[in-house]
């Protein structure tokens, strides 16, 4: 079924509000930039998404679980490279006081702009116009002369902008009731780190051989300087990371492994298959700490986008850990009786990211008799409600069977009861919440004890026996 083409973030955004995934933070105090809440439905559907990713990754015996502190000694930071080096260049508009981060400058400028401002410059590197923009803004003294004739995109006045400064992305508070930089901690920008600090911890308690790995849940914080696409880039998110330790020299191999076991995670959740990708890093972009990274895209309504990391992180983390903590982090290998710090493969998705991207494609739009139906096909693992009971009508005694049948099923899934309004409207209900399953209680319960069940995505429905449903429904969500 051809997805609608009018599919936007907007929409995703008032569908999530309206019917309780999504709601801004804090709106009735005017909202706070780049912090959303989970409503009802969206609770569930994250918690499924997490829920799922747990099972996959540490239903094995290679992979432990971990739940560390978010705050963490802030020496971490300093050995992590955090303190030094998670900036982003940024500039401000003198004029209207607006920031812009510098490498998203090119895409909020009019094309017409930057022609102009290109015209000044001899032969400049770069296929299109936004490779042009971008090629002289990364060199310092072009950059400056650039910033002088462009014009902010906020306020249109030429000239403002102040040079690139670098800004740290960590949030700052303080440990303990005195306020100076003695105190100073982190919210952490990672789960990552937690899981790095635990290493021999988690490889004494759970007498864990290498090759294996760590697994965590968590909030992260990061002070980025544009939020921008709803849950895309927010301040406040939630990763799930595995770090995967391995013999130096076996990394190569570990780094493939991973790569594919990720990305079929997101089809077998149903994640449309054509919409995912891997973009390769290329050497002379990689991060201090990688020897090789993907990530692994989705393409959004904006574009194609980051889901999930796969980094080879080399022995960086735990050498730095070693240094900066003065205790060994080395692992006694029992096999080739050697001691070596291992290797670190990193698979690092955003929960709140997977989520927009399991949201916008399970959105469509159709055209069913006449009428448009949106529905949010989740993969019934994903689904926020499993099943949805519905009396036909409430009397005949229909509302006290379908009770019953809720009661029924109440303990083994999430269940919807709704006797409120004509049925084809109440379907149309579930639909747009991404129910996978309804069922009716009509007439012929009365007479034989069995109910529809109609599936959400092809329409149809099946007469099952009531004292089935259980045992069907487990089914249908294996
Ligand atoms: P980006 O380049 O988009 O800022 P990144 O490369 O810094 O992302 P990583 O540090 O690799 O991201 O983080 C791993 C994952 O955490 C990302 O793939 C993404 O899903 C999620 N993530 C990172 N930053 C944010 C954010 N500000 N909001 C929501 N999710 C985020």
């Amino acid at each position: 079924m051809e997805k609608s083409r009018n599919e936007t973030v907007e929409k995703i955004v008032s569908l999530a509000k309206r019917r309780g995934f999504v709601f801004q933070s804090s709106e009735i105090y005017g909202g706070l930039n780049g912090c959303w809440d989970y409503g009802p439905l969206g609770v569930e559907l994250l918690r499924n998404i997490k829920e799922e990713w747990w099972k996959a990754m540490t239903y094995r015996d290679d992979v432990e679980g971990l739940d560390a502190a978010i705050l963490m000694h802030p020496r971490v930071w300093e050995a992590s490279g955090h303190v030094e080096n998670f900036t982003d260049p940024m500039i401000d508009c003198k004029q209207c006081k607006a920031r812009f981060r510098l490498d998203t400058l090119a895409e909020l400028i009019s094309d017409k702009n930057k022609e102009k401002a290109l015209k000044e410059f001899d032969a400049v590197e770069g296929e299109t116009l936004d490779d042009k923009f971008t090629a002289l803004l990364e060199k310092q003294e072009t950059a400056q002369k650039l910033l002088e004739i462009v014009n902010c995109p906020q306020c249109g006045n030429k000239g403002t902008f102040t040079q690139p400064r670098k800004f740290n992305l960590m949030f700052k508070t303080f440990l303990g009731p005195v306020e100076d930089s003695n105190n100073v901690i982190y919210l952490r920008p990672e789960t990552a780190q937690g899981i790095y600090v635990n290493f021999l911890n988690v490889a004494n308690a759970s007498r864990q051989k290498l090759p294996f790995g760590i697994a965590q849940i968590g909030k992260a914080f990061r002070n980025e300087i544009n939020t921008k696409n709803f849950l895309f880039r927010t301040r406040e998110f939630e990763q799930m990371e595995m770090q995967y330790f391995v013999k130096p020299g076996t990394d190569k191999e570990f780094y493939d492994y991973w790569k594919e076991i990720r990305i079929q995670w997101f089809k077998s959740l149903g994640m449309t298959p054509s919409k995912l990708r891997f973009h390769d890093h290329p050497a002379d972009k990689l991060a201090h700490y990688a020897k090789e990274a993907t990530d692994i895209e989705y393409e959004f309504p904006f574009g194609w986008g980051e889901i999930e990391g796969i980094h080879n992180r080399t022995d960086y983390d735990l050498s730095r850990h070693q240094q900066y903590s003065g205790k060994s982090q080395q692992y006694y290998d029992d096999a080739s009786k050697e001691k070596y710090i291992p290797y670190i493969i990193e698979t690092s998705a955003g929960a709140s990211r997977s989520f927009m991207a399991f949201l916008i494609d399970a959105y469509y739009e159709e055209e069913v008799k006449g009428e448009t139906r949106n529905v949010l096909r989740f993969h019934p693992k994903l689904a926020p409600i499993k099943a949805a009971i519905l009396p036909l009508v409430n009397k005949d005694g229909m509302p006290e069977i379908a009770r019953k049948i809720e009661t029924e099923l109440r303990p083994y899934f999430k269940i919807f009861y709704d006797d409120k309004g004509a049925i084809g409207r109440r379907y149309r209900r579930m639909d747009e919440a991404g129910t996978p399953y309804c069922i009716t209680v009509d007439t012929q319960t009365l007479e034989d004890n069995t109910v529809t069940v109609r599936e959400r995505d092809s329409m149809e429905q099946e007469r099952i026996s009531i004292d089935k449903l259980v045992v069907y429904l487990q089914e249908k969500l294996r």
